[in-house]
C-alpha cells in the first residue's frame, strides 16, 4: 500500500522481472497505479498482461468507465493516504476516503447530484475541500451558489500540503472540485475577506461556513513567545520557510501534539532547509495517529531527531533554546 512517499507505480521493475521469469503465466501489476495513463503504459510496453486497481476504485468507483470513455479528467484520484485501509483493517470502523465523501453509499458510482424543485441562494465562505465540495454539489443541484474566499486561489490549507514532500497528488482533490464547481455554474470570488454584513448583503437563503480550523498553541508556551511570532504555528511557519527557499544554518524545532501526516511532511521539508530538525512530543513516539504505511514513511526519515518530553520539560527546554540561541531564531 505505497503512500505519498513512494514514486508512481513503485513496483514496476519487480513486476517486470517476475513477468519475464514466468512468461507462461499472466501477471497482474499492482501498487499505486492511480491514473489510467499509467495503467495503459504498463500494459502497452508489454510489462504485464493485466493491471489491478484497488484504492483508485475506492476514490472513484467509476474509474474504469471514465477511463474507457475518455473522461480521465473527471476522475477523483486516489491520493495514497491509506485512510481507507487503516479504517477497515486497523480501526475496524466503516470505510472512509479522503477524496470520496460518498464512499460506500448506494449512489456513489459516477455520482450525479439530484436536482431540486426550488432553487435557493446559497453563500459558501471558505474554498478549502469542504467549502468546494459543498459549493459544487449545491450548484449541481440547481441552487444559485456564490463561493467566497480571501485567498487568491481555491484549495484552502490543502494547497500548502501539496507543496510539501509527498503532497504532489493532493492537488488533484481541489482540482477536481474546482472544475466541478465551474462546470456546475458556481460563482467563485477570490481575494475577498468577508464580514457578516457582506454575506447578508448577498441575501442568502442559506450560508455554509467552511473556513477551517486554526492550530492551538500549547498551554505551556509563554504568552510573550506566542505574541512575538518567534514560535509560529506550523502552517504559518511553513509558509514562511517555503517563501525563503535557501538552505540555512541552525535548527528547526517542531513541538508535535498533532501527530497528523502534514506535520511529518513539514519536518521532511525542514530537514532539507536546516542543519538539524527536532520533533519534540509528550507522547511515546511520533506519528501514532497515522495509517501504518504512512507511519512507516514518517519514521523512516533520516536525520530528524525525535525527543519524547513532558509538557513542563518542553517549556523549560524551549526557554533554554531561545535564551541561549540554540534554536537560531527559527523555532517552529
Ligand atoms: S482513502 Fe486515501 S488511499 Fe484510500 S482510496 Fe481514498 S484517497 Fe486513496
Amino acid at each position: 500500500m505505497p503512500d505519498g512517499h513512494a514514486e508512481r507505480v513503485p513496483y514496476r521493475s519487480i513486476i517486470r522481472d517476475l513477468a519475464q521469469a514466468i512468461p507462461e503465466v499472466p501477471v497482474i501489476a499492482v501498487g499505486r497505479i492511480t491514473d489510467p495513463a499509467e495503467a495503459e503504459a504498463i500494459v502497452a510496453d508489454g510489462t504485464v498482461a493485466l493491471v489491478g486497481v484497488g484504492r483508485a476504485l475506492i476514490a472513484d468507483p467509476a474509474w474504469v468507465v471514465k477511463a474507457q470513455k475518455g473522461r480521465a479528467h473527471d476522475i477523483r484520484y486516489c491520493v495514497s493516504c491509506n485512510t481507507c485501509w487503516e479504517r477497515i483493517s486497523q480501526q475496524r470502523v466503516p470505510i472512509a476516503c479522503d477524496n470520496n465523501p460518498r464512499v460506500g453509499l448506494a449512489d456513489e458510482l459516477d455520482y450525479t447530484p439530484s436536482r431540486v424543485e426550488r432553487a435557493r441562494r446559497i453563500v459558501v465562505v471558505g474554498a478549502g475541500p469542504a467549502g468546494l465540495e459543498a459549493a459544487w454539489i449545491a450548484a449541481a443541484r440547481g441552487h444559485q451558489v456564490t463561493l467566497l474566499t480571501r485567498s487568491t486561489e481555491v484549495g484552502g490549507k490543502l494547497r500548502l500540503r501539496a507543496l510539501l514532500p509527498g503532497g504532489e497528488s493532493v492537488s488533484s482533490v481541489y482540482d477536481y472540485q474546482h472544475a466541478a464547481a465551474l462546470r456546475s455554474g458556481c460563482e467563485i470570488v477570490t481575494r475577498r475577506e468577508v464580514s457578516l454584513s457582506d454575506v447578508l448583503a448577498l441575501e442568502p437563503d442559506a450560508v455554509i461556513l467552511a473556513t477551517g480550523a486554526d492550530m492551538v498553541a500549547p498551554l505551556w508556551l509563554p504568552d510573550e513567545l506566542r505574541v512575538s511570532g518567534l514560535v509560529p504555528d506550523l502552517r504559518q511557519g511553513m509558509r514562511e520557510v517555503l517563501r525563503h527557499g535557501a538552505r540555512q544554518a541552525g535548527a528547526a524545532v517542531i513541538f508535535d501534539m498533532d501527530h497528523s501526516e502534514g506535520t511529518y511532511a513539514a519536518a521532511e521539508h525542514l530537514h532539507a532547509m536546516f542543519e538539524q530538525v527536532y520533533i519534540v512530543t509528550p507522547r511515546d513516539t511520533i506519528a501514532q495517529d497515522l495509517p501504518l504505511v504512512v507511519r512507516q514513511g514518517a519514521l523512516a526519515q533520516r536525520g530528524i531527531v525525535c525527543h519524547r518530553i513532558g509538557d513542563a520539560m518542553a517549556a523549560r527546554s524551549l526557554q533554554v533554546a531561545t535564551s541561549e540561541g540554540h534554536a537560531a531564531g527559527h523555532a517552529v
